[in-house]
């Protein structure tokens, strides 16, 4: 099946659903084929984390249609979604499915594949940047490091239970570095289970507060006083634990505005590197 014209290799239309990474906000953060998708979409499902600059790259004549969740609020559910899906695409419709960040980390692909699957509709998955990987970038540091960690946790503050359970003495341990996505109500909780299991008060923690956007925030932090930090946060945001950012990346906010042309070491290190590469050829 070629999902950008819906052929398949017997020559018959059908319809199918793309998952498409949306990445953390900014456009420039997609992947090629995802803006190539979003350019030829005819119909988009999309969730509420998705930026209104990234929906601005969908085809003008696509129909664009919020089936957002939001965390506490009220919510589509998401049999609806599976049932909108596999409707759409049985009447033949080419359907992308925009999900925020990347859609296999905390964005119920599975079910929605499975929804498919029953139905017998072919889909297939465009990776996205996830809030992890763009808020590690955001502050310049890495999220393995030789002899400090060489794993990385990537968990959730809250589960269909309510707050998530997590294996806490290895999230607790010397060096260990966790991703924690929704983790703005958690926050009290997974703070003092890691104090119980013996992470220290001072361990550094960055929460970083819609990710790529124009109201971007960095805050850097400690354990003991996140849960007073998070308050200050009215948008997504990514909390880093065992991560302070790198001191040219300021702990305050930074202008979002902030382009690679403004770093004055840029050009001149992309020069350097197209000498290193003509030295050695
Ligand atoms: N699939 C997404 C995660 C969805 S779960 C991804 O790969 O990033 C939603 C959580 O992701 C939010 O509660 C927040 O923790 C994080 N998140 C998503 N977009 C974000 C953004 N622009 N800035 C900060 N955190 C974000």
């Amino acid at each position: 099946m070629d999902y950008f014209t819906g052929i398949s290799p017997n020559g018959q239309r059908a319809g199918d659903v793309l998952f498409v990474g949306a990445g953390p906000g900014d456009p420039d953060l997609l992947t090629v084929r995802a803006h190539r998708a979003l350019g030829q979409a005819r119909v988009v499902l999309h969730d509420r984390l998705v930026s209104e600059d990234i929906l601005a790259l969908v085809n003008p004549a696509a129909r664009l249609v919020e089936v957002g969740k939001t965390g506490f609020g009220p919510s589509i559910a998401q049999s609806e979604i599976n049932a909108l899906l596999v409707h759409l695409a049985s009447d033949g419709e080419q359907v992308v499915r925009l999900k925020g960040g990347d859609p296999a980390l905390f964005g119920r692909l599975d079910e929605e594949i499975e929804a498919l699957d029953q139905a017998g509709i072919a889909w297939s998955v465009v990776p996205g940047i996830t809030s992890a990987s763009a808020a590690s970038a955001r502050i310049g540091r890495s999220l393995t490091r030789r002899g400090r960690n060489g794993a990385l946790r990537i968990v959730t503050g809250h589960d269909a239970k309510g707050f998530a359970d997590q294996d806490w003495r290895a999230l607790a341990a010397e060096g260990a570095v966790t991703a924690l996505y929704m983790g703005k109500r958690a926050a009290r909780f997974v703070s003092g289970r890691l104090m119980m299991h013996g992470a220290g008060a001072d361990l550094p923690v960055t929460i970083v507060e819609n990710i790529s956007r124009v109201d971007e925030r960095i805050v850097a932090t400690c354990l003991g006083d996140l849960p007073d930090a998070v308050e200050t946060c009215d948008g997504p945001a990514l909390i880093l634990l065992g991560l302070a950012p790198h001191p040219r990346m300021t702990a305050r906010s930074l202008p979002a505005e902030l382009a690679l042309s403004d770093f004055p070491f840029f050009p001149s290190l992309l020069k350097e590197a197209s000498h290193g590469s003509r030295a050695t050829s």
